[in-house]
């Protein structure tokens, strides 16, 4: 059985050949240094963005490929496939920082940061979670206050990724708390020079250990006033929601990328491992856990592919995209789970790709918006 996205072309075929070969030769033998250093390198950016990895989707006359959704979708699918330490990272770069400000920048906002963003000189963020809570955004606490050409950022930032090497970081900040959702902005914090800007802790996770998780602090921290992002204050609550089904769909895209490879590495483990004298693939309980989530895995493929279709249209709604987050990612954790069972005590060792995977997947359900959040989205549609 074969089965081909609908979404693929003939140049994509082309270029993510040239690019899973990259990945496998270039970047995975370093894979093991950044996790050690829990982080990706500069280097690593920069070969990304030289290879065309980076905002593909970026028309070119801001310097990127002039792709779609699409583009975007094959990256963090190869990534997620050989080397899924970097999909997170790429993922917010590429599929939340510089979606915004495509979308909402004026021309000289984007002309100023998308090239760099690109190339990989530039390496983006987002800072909308805090330590009081992510959940609710209306009661984010970061102030950004107008004094003379410049906002005044005080507050913190916690669990950012990218937040380590980020250059270019989107804030989510709110001139007054009272006035709620109509309070919040966005501000692009350029980080080199930046006084008052202090990246705190590379947190300590309990995997993704290649990709960094920060907090953030802003103690009086002048970001020019033409660095709000779109020109408008107040609007930020309501561009976080038109780009949040994005960021989730991009979930969704290495939810199920990520299931497709766990499934392929565990039947060729099952093949191969011997117990009672035949392959393990051959009791009934192996072959039909590996059916089902194979099954699973091929109808998330088809909704997903349903999905990014309607991406590439830039026909997303919040409720699809939740109900996509949501459930991808429920069955990407589920699948990690059967396969490391089916490696036996194999699976729960950390130089075997199943045990990393099973690590590295349980987040899914959390950032993004966390899957419960996700069913409430859904359920106001009911
Ligand atoms: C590795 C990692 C990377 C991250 N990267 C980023 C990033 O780059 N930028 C960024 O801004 N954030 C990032 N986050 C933060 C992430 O988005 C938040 O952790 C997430 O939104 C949940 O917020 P919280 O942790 O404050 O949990 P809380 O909001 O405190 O939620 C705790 C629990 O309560 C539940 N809950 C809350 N409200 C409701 C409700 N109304 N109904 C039912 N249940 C509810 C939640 O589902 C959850 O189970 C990252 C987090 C991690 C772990």
């Amino acid at each position: 059985m074969t089965y081909r996205s609908s979404w693929m072309t003939a140049d994509l075929d082309i270029f993510r050949e040239t690019f899973r070969r990259f990945l496998s030769t270039t970047l995975f033998p370093r894979s093991e240094r950044w996790r050690a250093d829990k982080m990706i390198d500069r280097d690593a950016w920069l070969a990304l963005g030289e290879m065309g990895a980076l905002c593909p989707d970026i028309p070119e006359e801001y310097g990127g490929l002039g792709g779609t959704f699409a583009h975007v979708a094959a990256v963090i699918e190869d990534l997620e496939h050989e080397l899924p330490e970097m999909a997170l990272p790429v993922a917010v770069h590429n599929a939340i920082v510089a979606q915004y400000i495509m979308h909402f920048g004026s021309h000289e906002q984007k002309q100023r940061w998308l090239p760099g963003l690109v190339t990989g000189q530039l390496v983006g963020a987002i800072a909308m979670t805090e330590p009081g809570g992510g959940s609710d955004l209306r009661a984010l606490r970061t102030r950004a206050g107008r004094e003379g050409n410049a906002y005044v950022l005080n507050g913190s930032k916690t669990f950012i990724t990218n937040g380590q090497i980020a250059d270019l970081i989107i804030v989510a900040a709110t001139s007054d708390p009272e006035q709620g959702t109509r309070g919040i902005s966005l501000l692009m914090l350029e980080a080199e020079g930046s006084d008052g800007f202090r990246r705190g802790r590379n947190l300590d996770k309990i995997g993704m250990h290649a990709s960094d998780t920060s907090e953030l602090f802003f103690d009086h921290t002048l970001v020019p006033a033409e660095n709000l992002l779109g020109g408008e204050e107040g609007r930020g609550f309501y561009q976080m929601m038109e780009m949040l089904p994005k960021e989730r769909l991009a979930i969704a895209v290495s939810a199920v990328a990520a299931m497709e490879r766990m499934v392929q590495l565990t039947t060729d483990y099952v093949k191969d491992r011997k117990a009672f004298g035949k392959p393990i693939l051959e009791f009934q309980n192996t072959a039909f856990a590996l059916a089902e989530r194979k099954s699973e895995a091929l109808i998330a493929r088809v909704f997903l592919d349903w999905c990014i279709e309607k991406a590439i249209m830039g026909d997303l709604d919040q409720v699809t995209a939740s109900v996509a987050k949501y459930w991808t990612t429920d069955k990407q954790v589920e699948t990690a789970d059967a396969c490391l069972q089916l490696h036996g005590g194999y699976g729960y060792m950390s130089e075997f790709e199943i045990a990393r995977r099973f690590v590295d997947s349980r987040v899914q359900r959390i950032y993004g918006g966390t899957n419960e959040i996700m069913k409430v989205l859904i359920a106001r549609s009911l």
